[in-house]
């Protein structure tokens, strides 16, 4: 079943310098319970296409076909973690927006928090955690509303390579044992073939799919792993060298 289908998208910013064209009539099917990764150049278009997805602006042209009762929940390219409220009261704000069951949104947020390592941090400001703990943090928060499709918008980009490694297999862990399908965003390539089972690949602007990758690694080992397996680095050069290079 397709979770999300992107249907002939495309999509033109209007500003007072004139119109930028994003995307142009992209079409990417969204499958329950895989990882698809979009990879383009930086200033392609990958932030526009995830809102879109997200419901958070409707395209130029084209349709968002989404099955009725379809949960979905976005996380920004920055954590976006409100320093004036702690660790809990940030993961459940959507809840308190929403005015969905509190209560129930609290309980499953510290279920989470402290499986996932964060629960001596509930009552800290989010200063106190490290990088890799405030994505954790703004990743949970995206899970406390139960979505079926989680999108993440470079969820790693903010942290340096090291903690990037250590974080995906967090990030990849926690999505799959909460069996969440999910679409990243990201530039980097690698980062890509290694968590995803299905990698779109964006020319640069204006966005259109310059080709579709299915990924044949071991879906059940981390990220890190993966990029230690016999076919990694082939999947790597092919997307390299198709890939175009950005213009900002
Ligand atoms: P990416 O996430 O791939 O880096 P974006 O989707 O953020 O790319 O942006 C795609 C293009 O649209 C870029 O050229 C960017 O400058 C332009 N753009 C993004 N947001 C706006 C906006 N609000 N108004 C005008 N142009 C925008
Ligand atoms: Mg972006």
């Amino acid at each position: 079943m397709k979770l999300l289908e992107l249907v002939d998208i495309s999509y033109i910013y209007h500003s007072l310098d004139g119109e930028t064209e994003a995307i142009k009539e992209v079409n990417i099917g969204v499958e329950e319970g895989g990882f698809t990764a979009i990879v383009g150049p930086s200033g392609s278009g990958k932030t526009t296409l995830l809102k879109i997805m997200a419901g958070l602006i409707k395209p130029s042209k084209g349709n968002v076909v989404k099955p009725d009762g379809v949960r979905i929940s976005y996380m920004p390219q920055h954590d976006q973690l409100f320093e004036w409220r702690n660790i809990l009261k940030n993961v459940t704000i959507s809840a308190e927006i929403e005015k969905t069951d509190k209560k129930a949104a609290a309980d499953y947020a510290e279920e989470l928090l402290d499986k996932y390592g964060l629960g001596e941090f509930k009552k800290k400001r989010p200063s106190a955690l490290s990088g890799g703990m405030r994505q954790r943090a703004a990743l949970i928060r995206t899970l406390v509303s139960k979505p079926q499709l989680t999108l993440l918008d470079e969820p790693f980009s903010a942290l340096d390579f090291q903690t990037r490694l250590y974080v995906s297999d967090d990030v990849w862990k926690i999505l799959s044992s909460e069996k969440k399908s999910c679409v990243m965003v990201t530039h980097d390539i690698s980062e890509a073939i290694s968590i995803a089972d299905t990698v779109v690949l964006l020319t640069k602007r204006p966005a259109t799919v310059k080709a579709v990758y299915k990924i044949g690694l071991d879906r059940t080992a981390p990220p890190t792993v993966r990029r230690e397996q016999p076919g990694f680095s082939e999947y790597f050069k092919t997307i390299f060298s198709d890939m175009e290079v950005g213009d900002e």
